[in-house]
């Protein structure tokens, strides 16, 4: 017998979850959340997006006024690093952002259950909580939504105290002077960046022979030469095959990836960021006969329904970009499919999002995908030197770059490198999402100055005909 029925019980209260239970809750359904985290928000907001954010702008701020400021003529001295103060704002933004989800549940009567769930069998999970307290839900949909967790590295045993993860990263209690990534994807820059302008010295190993292996290829390289210049070294193509505590600190013997005479790198601290493997631990899924896929996320139809009928799944856990927007677009569509509706997600049109400085940012299609599947594409490139905002700023690395299809202009992909990509990006996610052209962009009137005239101009210069350079 359970306890409690629900519409819908969600296990896991991150992005995905979350916002399913709320679009849910918003559609007249009643529901329950089960997180085993004191504190809402998952990965996302308690280990992930928000403090990795937090940390990022602090550092900024911090290189800014010890190294940046001089150019506006503002003289700054005696700037000074407050380790514990910075690490107090990123807490401080992750306590408010968290409580923030809570408050979100209770105004839509969502009902909080903390502790692990487990799937039980004919709609039933079973909550075991902190103390050990066992109870029973039931509900005519499950959702499972409990994300992913750090992929370990054979032969490195993480300890979050010399070898950590990016959980680690996010909490050390002092600068390291030398800091060794291991990935060279988008977490291990993002923690590598705060590290190196908080005065490390980052060395970033990568398997494969360019750092952001998942981006348009001229962003790779561009990237890797924009971090080099700020102080990164980058050792490409190259495998740590062991790694060892020794001192305070730790030697890694690290290998050509193609093989060759091995070399030893120390390390005060050593990151293990080479990726994210999904979550399931706990939650009764062979016993309840849900599928997995070979790599061991959930396996869905495109209705987000597993192998068992009335249990489904989004989010990292399913697989796809590992990104809490594209979870929280997922947990929409689902909500909506279960109340009767179309929900449906655009894959298309998710963009990604790479919080260095300058930033990175891109969508759909990137070139060499478009050579790979054949399809005719024109090049629209403006670069952020020939914007007036961006000089004004002293920002003026990196470009816009969009595909557009030869023969329709319908836009296909878009990639960003330069201050606010971040932000700019909205604008092509939109016009991808519409099925718009690059003369759409071109045609739409941007305010001057700004730094999404560089959008409007690589709209034009698809079409060959860019005005300010
Ligand atoms: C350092 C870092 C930085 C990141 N930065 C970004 C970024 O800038 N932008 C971005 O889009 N993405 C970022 N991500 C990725 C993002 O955090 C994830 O894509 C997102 O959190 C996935 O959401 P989710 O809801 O699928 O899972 P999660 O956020 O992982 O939430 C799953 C929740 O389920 C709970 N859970 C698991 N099993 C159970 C169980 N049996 N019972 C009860 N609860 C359970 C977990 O405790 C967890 O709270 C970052 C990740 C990391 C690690």
């Amino acid at each position: 017998m359970s306890d409690s029925s629900f519409d819908l019980v969600v296990i896991g209260g991150g992005p995905g979850g979350y916002v399913a239970a709320i679009r849910a809750a918003q559609l007249g359904l009643s529901v329950a959340i089960v997180e085993k985290r004191p504190t809402l928000g998952g990965t996302c907001l308690n280990v992930g997006c928000i403090p990795s954010k937090a940390l990022l702008t602090a550092s900024h701020h911090y290189h800014t006024a010890a190294h940046g400021l001089g150019a506006f003529g503002v003289k700054v001295a005696g700037v000074e690093l407050d380790l514990p103060a910075m690490m107090a704002h990123k807490d401080k933004v992750v306590a408010d952002n968290t409580k923030g989800i809570d408050f979100l549940l209770k105004k839509n009567k969502i009902t909080r259950i903390l502790g692990a769930g487990s799937l039980a069998g004919n709609g039933q999970v079973t909550v075991t909580a902190p103390d050990g307290a066992v109870s029973t839900v039931a509900a005519r949909a499950i959702v499972l939504a409990t994300g992913s967790e750090v992929t370990p590295l054979p032969g490195l045993t993480i300890d979050e105290e010399v070898f950590v993860s990016s959980t680690g990263a996010l909490a050390l209690p002092q600068v390291p002077k030398r800091l060794v990534v291991i990935g060279g994807g988008v977490i291990g820059l993002e923690l590598g960046t705060v590290w190196s302008r908080l005065g490390s010295e980052v060395t970033v190993v990568e398997y494969l022979d360019r750092i952001l292996p998942f981006h348009d290829l001229e962003v790779s390289k561009t990237m890797t030469r924009l971090l080099g210049q700020q102080g990164m070294s980058f050792k490409l193509a190259t495998k740590v095959v062991a790694g060892e505590r020794k001192g305070a600190g730790a030697v890694l013997t690290l290998e050509p990836a193609a093989g060759g005479a091995a070399e030893t790198l120390e390390a005060d601290i050593v990151l293990v960021a080479i990726g994210r493997r999904p979550y399931v631990e706990g939650l009764g899924l062979e016993t309840a006969g849900v599928d997995l896929t070979k790599r061991g996320f959930v396996k869905i139809d495109g209705s987000f329904r597993t192998s068992v009928p009335g249990i489904y799944a989004i989010g990292d856990v399913v697989g796809g970009a590992m990104l809490a927007h594209k979870a929280e677009e997922e947990g929409v569509a689902l909500a909506e499919i279960l109340a009767g509706q179309h929900g449906h997600v655009n894959y298309e049109a998710i963009p990604s999002v790479v919080y260095t400085w300058p930033e990175v940012a891109s969508v759909g299609r990137t070139e060499e995908q478009l050579k790979e599947a054949g399809i005719a594409y024109s090049v629209g490139k403006f670069p952020f030197l020939a914007n007036g905002r961006a000089r004004s700023m002293n920002d003026t690395d990196g470009f816009v770059k969009i595909l557009a299809d030869a023969a329709t202009d319908q836009v296909l992909g878009a990639h960003i490198i330069g201050p606010n990509a971040g932000d700019l990006i909205a604008e092509i996610v939109l016009a991808i999402e519409f099925g718009a052209a690059a003369e759409d962009i071109a045609r739409t009137c941007h305010a001057h100055p700004t730094l999404s005239e560089t959008v409007k101009e690589a709209a034009l210069a698809a079409n060959g005909r860019a005005i300010h350079v």
